[in-house]
């Protein structure tokens, strides 16, 4: 039987990347935080798993995400001075493509612009540098030596624990089933209890459209394979000798891989990936496990391009985008709502940005708006569009 327990200040729907960087960032600042999360924390359902996620500056699919990334770099610091962990390597990521490569032009332009150090090279000079990679003559590279990746779940983890040191309650395998604006703040009602609070965050990943059906923007889950890869040649594709790399393949999905560290849990492979091939699926029913058609099809394309990475898969899983429609962000009120604020759309890249989400959200939970440049990740640009 559900009873209405304690008054927070915030309560925070889903504590995966977006839900604990903004329990974090609250308990910072002294609110009575909950947050709410169905699984236990750091789980592998959602879209915060698989052991590594590419960070970086140089942002094609945007350069007003840029500052929000430069926001980020202290934020990772904090957190792993406070936990005491290192979670993130940077080791560089090379960005390689045609001539025609927006994913080279708009990495150069975007950095560029926003002054983060970057270097554009022939096809020749990367492989020069990088001789793991085998790319066409007459492309182009890019070589952002601050980038590199972070530990997902180990970043989850730390920072969840770091909130709760400071006074969050965060409860795992709790499932919200609704919420709503009352006159005085918002009631979240769970399988367990029913809580109160001034405001309310949703950050359900690929569940907010089940949640937050009002939100005005058609989102829809997918359904992303992975594959670890045997290394023919394991010094050459471990971490900082191999940065993260991602290739334009011309008519095809990105292609992009992340090295070997010696912090990697098992399996101890290069991570392979494409991006923009995932399928619709729905995030309750149980998910069906890469094929092995899947994986090899994506060690072929490994092959291709870093030979001495793809010698064969060792395992492989999967993970689930949140498309938007336009692939950007959606970081806003809700509709019609006054305490309400939505955090989704994270279309396969969002994860890079979990620093600078907490404090986004976190000052939207507070005070009803952020500083932050947020202001083209609002829901309202759908509305404009139709
Ligand atoms: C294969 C793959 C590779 C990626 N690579 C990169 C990369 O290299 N770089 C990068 O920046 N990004 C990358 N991303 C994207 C990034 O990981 C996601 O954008 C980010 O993790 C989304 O975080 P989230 O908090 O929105 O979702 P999640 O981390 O999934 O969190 C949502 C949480 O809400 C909980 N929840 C849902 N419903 C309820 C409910 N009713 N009650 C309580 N809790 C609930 C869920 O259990 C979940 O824990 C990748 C994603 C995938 C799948």
């Amino acid at each position: 039987m559900s009873e209405t327990r304690s008054r927070f200040d915030v309560i925070v729907l889903g504590v995966g990347a977006m839900g604990c960087a903004t329990c974090l960032e609250l308990a910072r600042r002294g609110k009575r935080v909950l947050g709410l999360e169905r699984h236990a924390i750091g789980h592998g359902l959602g879209s915060s798993h698989g052991g590594s996620r590419i960070i970086r500056e140089c942002y094609f699919e945007a350069a007003e995400y840029v500052p929000l990334l430069l926001a980020c770099r202290e934020g990772w610091e904090r957190i792993e001075h406070d936990s005491g962990q290192q979670l993130v390597h940077r080791p560089g990521v090379l960005y390689a493509g045609g001539p025609q490569s927006e994913v080279v032009s708009r990495s150069l332009t975007s950095g560029a612009t926003h002054g983060v150090p970057c270097e554009l090279w022939t096809a020749s000079e990367a492989m020069r540098r990088f001789p793991q990679f085998h790319l066409p003559d007459a492309w182009g590279a890019l070589f952002e030596p601050g980038a590199g990746f972070v530990r997902p779940e180990r970043a989850v983890l730390a920072a969840t624990a770091l909130a709760r040191s400071l006074g969050a309650e965060v409860h795992e395998n709790e499932r919200a089933t609704v919420w709503s604006e009352t006159p005085s703040g918002v009631r979240v009602t769970t399988d367990r209890a029913t809580y109160e609070a001034d405001s309310l965050v949703i950050a359900a990943g690929a569940w907010t459209p089940s949640l937050a059906r009002d939100v005005g923007v058609r989102l829809q889950p997918l359904r992303v394979a992975i594959a670890w890869l045997k290394p023919a040649l394991p010094g050459a594709c471990a971490s900082p000798r191999m940065p993260a790399w991602y290739i334009d393949r011309p008519g095809l999905s990105g292609l992009y891989g992340i090295p070997t560290a010696d912090d990697q849990d098992a399996p101890h492979g290069v991570k392979v990936a494409t991006h923009g091939d995932g399928t619709p699926c729905d995030p309750d029913q149980p998910r069906q496990p890469p094929t092995s058609e899947e994986l090899e099809s994506i060690r072929l394309a490994a092959a291709e391009f870093v030979p001495c990475a793809a010698d064969r898969v060792l395992s492989g899983t999967t993970c689930l985008y949140t498309m938007s429609p336009d692939q950007h962000f959606v970081v806003d009120r809700m509709p019609g709502c006054m305490r309400t604020f939505v955090a989704c759309g994270f279309s396969g890249h969002g994860f890079k940005f979990m620093p600078v989400m907490g404090r986004v959200l976190a000052d939207l939970a507070c005070d009803g708006a952020t500083s932050l440049p947020i202001g083209f990740l609002a829901a309202k640009r759908f509305a404009k569009a139709s």
